[in-house]
């Protein structure tokens, strides 16, 4: 974490567990083991039935609320879809795009989440792109390759003021709800190519105000190392988002003066 130029930003994705039954009680707790996330930035990416009450439970600076997904058109005969207008008409602030699940299980393409991504800033959210390699990417030694890719391909096309509300979630495949967290070294190398890749096509001035977080098997142990690398912003945080005394610990370990 660079504190001068980035505020730490840790995001939840619930994927698709909690019902809105289970919200308030869920924020309520939160609340209480996070008094004052002052120091950082909180936010809880829903399935879109929990977004209305989790919008009305989030009211507080220092949290947000967040989609999963959205579609790429404004509005129209897509039946089944959800539109970012949709989700800013509701006090929706961010949105993730790029899932690797929704790359993995959905057939969403490079170029389906530039659309997205592109929409998202057009409607006035906040996007939280996601990239990432698999194990055998990896074991290729196409980490660097690939992830260059994916982040140019997702980006292409966002003026430079529009970056500032984009953020980067690093998320090594092999990482993700499998318990097996990349090495802080290996999470803030390639944070730090990500970097270096925004920095050659906006230059060092936008580079050093992108939040660029890393995601997979982030918890209440690990949090603090991860979050010591100089690239690495905060977390897309899966599983351990789940329970709230663990999220709880990870946002403390952001929430540092
Ligand atoms: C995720 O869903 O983005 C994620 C990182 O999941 P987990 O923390 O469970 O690995």
């Amino acid at each position: 974490m660079n504190r001068k130029y980035r505020k730490p930003f840790i995001a939840g994705n619930w994927k698709m567990n909690m019902k809105p039954s289970q919200v308030k009680a869920y924020m309520d707790e939160l609340k209480t083991l996070v008094p004052r996330a002052k120091w950082c930035e909180v936010a809880i990416c829903a399935p879109f039935t929990d977004l209305p009450a989790l919008v009305k439970a989030v009211r507080e600076p220092h949290f947000a609320a967040g989609a999963q997904n959205m579609s790429k058109f404004l509005s129209g005969a897509y039946t089944g879809e959800v539109s970012g207008d949709m989700l800013t008409d509701l006090g929706v602030k961010y949105v993730i795009i790029g899932h690797s699940e929704r790359r993995q299980y959905f057939g969403e393409t490079d170029e389906l989440v530039n659309e997205k991504v592109l929409a998202a800033l057009n409607l006035g959210l906040h996007p939280i792109v996601c990239i990432g390699e698999s194990l055998e990417q990896r074991e290729k030694g196409l980490t660097a390759e690939l992830v260059t890719y994916q982040l140019k391909a997702a980006i292409s096309g966002v003026p430079a003021e529009r970056l500032r509300r984009v953020t980067i979630a690093y998320e090594p495949i092999w990482a993700i709800g499998t318990g097996r967290t990349a090495t802080a070294e290996q999470a803030g190398e390639v944070c730090s190519l990500i970097r270096a890749v925004i920095r050659s096509m906006y230059g060092a001035r936008i580079a050093r105000g992108v939040v660029i977080q890393y995601g997979g098997s982030m918890n209440d142990a690990n949090a603090a190392e991860l979050l010591a690398q100089p690239d690495i912003d905060g977390g897309l945080i899966g599983g351990a988002s789940l329970e709230p005394e663990k999220f709880a610990a990870i946002i403390s370990a952001a929430n540092q003066e």
